[in-house]
């Protein structure tokens, strides 16, 4: 009895000191999506505690925020989004301090949509410059942003100065190996024809010299027209791909009705992760290497 009573006091002892406080030391930083939850995590290893919003298996076009999300945004020290194109619904929940990550990419590694492509649920004046926000499936991207987003958490947190810089060091040289990698194994596959379920990996067919064939679903959530299926059947026939894709986060309908009437094989990406084998950056990227890679060469 006494062991136990003892054991209660100790618990309750860390419970209301020790262990609460030694966690609340540790920043709280929430985001978006996975994407950014891995990016954030390989830049706060052992500092600080990131929270996505975007549950696994929802995809962050579509996603809403429900009254105990924005508490959770509203307790954290910052909130991390992408952009107006993917998650722009982030830009509306109060935050002490709100980062979009395409302002934090050098332009001159940003890919604009084409005037006529509608993406996300804003739309858009004729002639407005379109980013495509997807940016994460090229780690050549995210290495160019990992510098600008270390100094960000450096003014947010300065006590983990130290921390972040080389946490930064090792995620930008494990991106270039990935990207090595990336290169290598993608020589079977070049000069291919990709035609995604939703303009999802843009960036990765331009890094690694695949060919944009188009998508299936230019606005993520919305069913294509009878017009532009026929179209994208009839880009998909001439191109002689063998495979077209399909993401956990969207309904596969739309690319089953064309697989199935052009009897071609349905493979599927995930540009979002947050599962088992996809829950961080690297493993991420390398699921979806292998699925391109298998369903292409
Ligand atoms: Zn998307």
């Amino acid at each position: 009895m006494k062991k136990i009573i003892l054991f209660s006091l100790i618990v309750l002892f860390f419970s209301l000191i020790g262990f609460h406080d030694l966690y609340s030391e540790k920043p709280h930083y929430v985001v978006t999506g996975y994407p950014v939850k891995f990016i954030l995590e390989e830049l706060t290893r052992d500092v600080a505690n990131v929270t996505a919003l975007v549950p696994p298996g929802a995809s962050p076009h579509t996603f809403a925020p429900n009254p105990s999300d924005i508490k959770i945004v509203q307790k954290a020290k910052a909130l991390f989004y992408v952009s107006e194109e993917l998650d722009g619904w982030a830009s509306k929940i109060q935050s002490r301090n709100v980062f979009r990550l395409i302002d934090l990419l050098p332009s001159n590694y940003r890919m604009n949509f084409s005037e006529s492509h509608r993406h996300g649920n804003d739309i858009h004046e004729a002639g407005a410059e379109i980013i495509d926000p997807h940016f994460w499936t090229d780690p050549i991207a995210v290495k160019s942003l990992a510098l600008k987003l270390t100094t960000v958490l450096i003014n947010l947190d300065r006590a983990n100065e130290k921390k972040y810089i080389d946490n930064s060091k090792a995620f930008m040289a494990r991106l270039e190996l990935l990207n090595l990698q990336i290169m290598a194994r993608t020589v079977e596959i070049r000069g291919k024809y990709v035609f995604l379920f939703h303009p999802s990996f843009r960036y990765f067919i331009k890094r690694y010299g695949l060919q944009y064939g188009g998508a299936i679903e230019i606005d993520p959530g919305v069913e294509p027209s009878a017009r532009h299926t026929g179209d994208i059947l009839k880009k998909i026939k001439q191109s002689g791909a063998k495979a077209i894709f399909t993401e956990p986060q969207l309904n596969p309908g739309p690319a089953r009705v064309i697989a199935e009437s052009i009897g071609i094989k349905l493979a599927q990406l995930d540009p979002n992760g947050g599962v088992a084998g996809r829950n961080n950056y690297f493993d991420l990227l390398f699921y979806n290497l292998n699925v391109l890679i298998n369903s292409l060469k």
